[in-house]
């Protein structure tokens, strides 16, 4: 078994004009599928060769596998940010509105606080909404780091690496990320994971 470059959920024109179809011709169609095959190509003949994506991501991550990890964390990272879009509008659900409110104030609020992380951060990297030990919190990784291996359960997650945007933004970070919250985050996500309360797991 290899890991798989999984399926868009979604045409892919259909995040125009917030994010273009050429724009996702590269950063699915050769990032992540690049991603996809580095990670295979370094489990192959090794004890992770048929382990699941979590697995190899957590024991690259004990082992101190840089190499495996970057790669692996990525392909997770990715399958999870196309999951975190939406073409369609999508409203968080009753008990994560309500989780929401507690910690946040508003939707609109929460929107703040990841627009601040996203553009905030400094070079590549992702910016989540996760909920650590019960509660709802903005967080964000740099490069290839991931919430899986933070601890947390990762409710959505806006990837904030140039690629994301430079075909469509250019430089202009903070007009990508408002974008994606004005427009493509996808809450049902957000309230499936919330709801189900543990990490998503990436299609075998
Ligand atoms: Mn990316």
């Amino acid at each position: 078994m290899t890991i798989s470059l999984m399926k868009l959920p979604y045409e892919s024109d259909a995040l125009a004009p917030h994010i273009s179809a050429e724009t996702l011709s590269f950063h699915y169609g050769k990032h992540h599928q690049a991603y996809v095959d580095k990670t295979n190509a370094a489990i192959e003949g090794t004890d992770l060769a048929d382990a699941a994506l979590e697995k190899i991501v957590q024991a690259a991550a004990d082992k101190g596998n840089a190499g495996l990890f970057n790669n692996a964390a990525q392909v997770w990272n990715h399958g999870f940010y196309w999951h975190s879009l939406s073409p369609q509008k999508t409203s968080p659900s009753e008990s994560l509105s309500t989780a929401i409110d507690d910690v946040f104030g508003s939707l609109d609020k929460l929107k703040e606080a990841l627009k601040d992380e996203a553009v905030g951060h400094f070079a590549s990297g992702w910016a989540w909404l996760v909920v650590d030990g019960g509660k709802l919190k903005v967080i964000s990784t740099h490069d290839a780091g991931t919430a899986l291996t933070e601890g947390v359960n990762p409710l959505v997650t806006i990837d904030v690496w140039e690629h994301a945007y430079y075909l469509d933004t250019q430089n202009a970070r903070p007009k990508y990320v408002e974008n994606v919250l004005d427009n493509l985050i996808n809450w049902q996500f957000a309230s499936d994971n919330f709801d189900r309360g543990t990490p998503w797991t990436y299609p075998a």
